[in-house]
């Protein structure tokens, strides 16, 4: 059999035989990247995400999944003076067949993950994160009763929900930060039977959230002019990045790439900070000064990633340069004004990210960025947390530990070796 797709090394072009790698075996600082042997983007009859199948790293697709949608929102549209604006909304909104019961688009990345694992020999996933990836792998092991283990801060723990009882989840809460639980992840990665998610290098997550761009190309028949996204790690970013190559391959949806128009809550604007510098190293002492304490004004917390993909090759810092990218610095104030607009227009409420991008739309939209009869594709990011109150009993997830980031691990590593016993690689799979 032909191979669905091949690994390729961003920096270094050379195909990575084992696909199971998260970095280049030669040593690049780069990413890997899956090349797609199916040229053209034939859709495949299911719902969700999974109808861009053939441009995911997986055999087999992950059902029930939900997916990003595409649609027009006329009173948006007048309100910004814009003709030809798509909005793309991963959450949770009934009305227009938004199902992702997480409420962020998150989702879109557990999924792939949790169905490429399995295909790959049924490791167990290790996770840091500090709310909403947590909470999309929570889910999808509820829903597919498949392990996983989370590791978060324990400020984090009333954002660890699932819409069904879990039992397949080793959840472990760090007194401290989101690094503490990086830390403590990689620790638990190495237990036998488990492995690292990988964040941006894992392709599987890139290419789930690329769906969020073949949606939109599928359903308003070409690739958008601008995309509009708020970005913590940039990982949704080059997702559309990466999607938008492979839609110009296909050759239905046009030859030229969108620019990229990516936001950041003030003050927490590394990216911004280095992009405007056209620098491709992030330096601390001047591009997040006083981190913690910017960290702790914002309204988006998912927008803080201190360690994004961004220098490495085939991250941010590509994918802005290749679309002649914007950066945009958004105050809290200015998403406070554009989490209404969306209330008003749109008719959902918004996670803080999708406001931050909304507020850059509009920041473009009053400088004269962009044109008013440009294509445009405005990525709502989260949402729907309201309704998915009202429409669903909300289970807690409770830590299997509460542990201090200076506390010896051992016990904690012969309980998850313990608990993989009961949960790892079940016969019937
Ligand atoms: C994580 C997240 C983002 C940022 O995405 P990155 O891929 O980390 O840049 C934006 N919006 C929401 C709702 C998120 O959960």
């Amino acid at each position: 059999m032909i191979p669905k797709y091949r690994l390729s090394c961003v920096g270094g072009g050379e195909v990575v035989e084992d696909i199971s790698l998260l970095s280049c075996p030669n040593g690049h600082d780069s990413l890997l990247r899956t090349g797609y042997c199916s040229r053209k983007l034939h859709l495949a009859p299911h719902e969700g995400m999974y109808r861009y199948l053939a441009w995911l790293p997986v055999t087999t697709p992950l059902l029930p999944s939900g997916g990003a949608v595409t649609f027009t929102s006329d009173e948006l549209s007048r309100e910004l003076g814009l003709t030809r604006l798509s909005v793309s909304f991963s959450g949770y909104f009934p009305e227009r067949g938004a199902t992702l019961s997480t409420g962020s688009f998150k989702e879109l990345e557990a999924s792939p993950t949790m169905q490429r694992l399995q295909e790959l020999g049924g490791k167990i996933p290790v996770i840091a994160s500090a709310g909403n990836t947590g909470r999309a792998f929570a889910e999808l092991s509820a829903r597919c009763k498949r392990p996983v283990v989370i590791v978060i801060p324990e400020k984090a723990i009333p954002r660890l929900w699932t819409t069904e009882p879990a039992h397949d989840i080793f959840l472990v809460a760090v007194k401290g930060d989101y690094l503490d639980a990086i830390v403590l992840s990689n620790t638990l990665a190495g237990v036998p039977g488990c492995v690292p998610e990988g964040g941006a290098k894992n392709v599987a997550r890139r290419d789930g959230m690329g769906t969020v761009m073949l949606d939109a190309a599928v359903t308003t028949g070409r690739i958008p002019d601008h995309y509009f996204q708020a970005v913590g790690s940039g990982t949704g970013a080059i997702a559309a990045w990466e999607a938008a190559m492979r839609l110009i391959r296909d050759g239905s949806y046009g030859d030229r790439l969108p620019q990229l128009h990516l936001a950041q809550n003030e003050p927490f604007t590394p990216m911004v900070s280095a992009w405007a510098a056209r620098r491709r190293e992030i330096i601390p002492a001047e591009d997040m000064p006083d981190a913690v304490e910017s960290i702790g004004k914002v309204m988006s917390d998912v927008l803080t990633n201190r360690n994004p993909p961004y220098g490495i090759r085939g991250g941010l810092f590509d994918a802005l340069l290749e679309t002649q990218g914007c950066m945009y610095s958004v105050p809290n104030a200015a998403g406070a004004k554009a989490e209404k607009l969306i209330r008003e227009t749109v008719g959902i409420d918004p996670d803080p990210a999708a406001a931050i991008a909304t507020a850059a739309l509009v920041e473009a939209v009053e400088k004269d960025i962009i044109g008013a009869g440009d294509h445009i594709l405005l990525n709502l990011t989260g949402g729907g947390y309201e309704r998915i109150r009202e429409d669903f009993t909300l289970h807690a997830v409770i830590p299997a530990a509460v542990i201090r980031p200076d506390e010896p691990r051992d016990a904690l590593v012969t309980r998850l070796r313990e608990w993989i016993r009961h949960h790892g690689r079940k016969p019937d799979h």
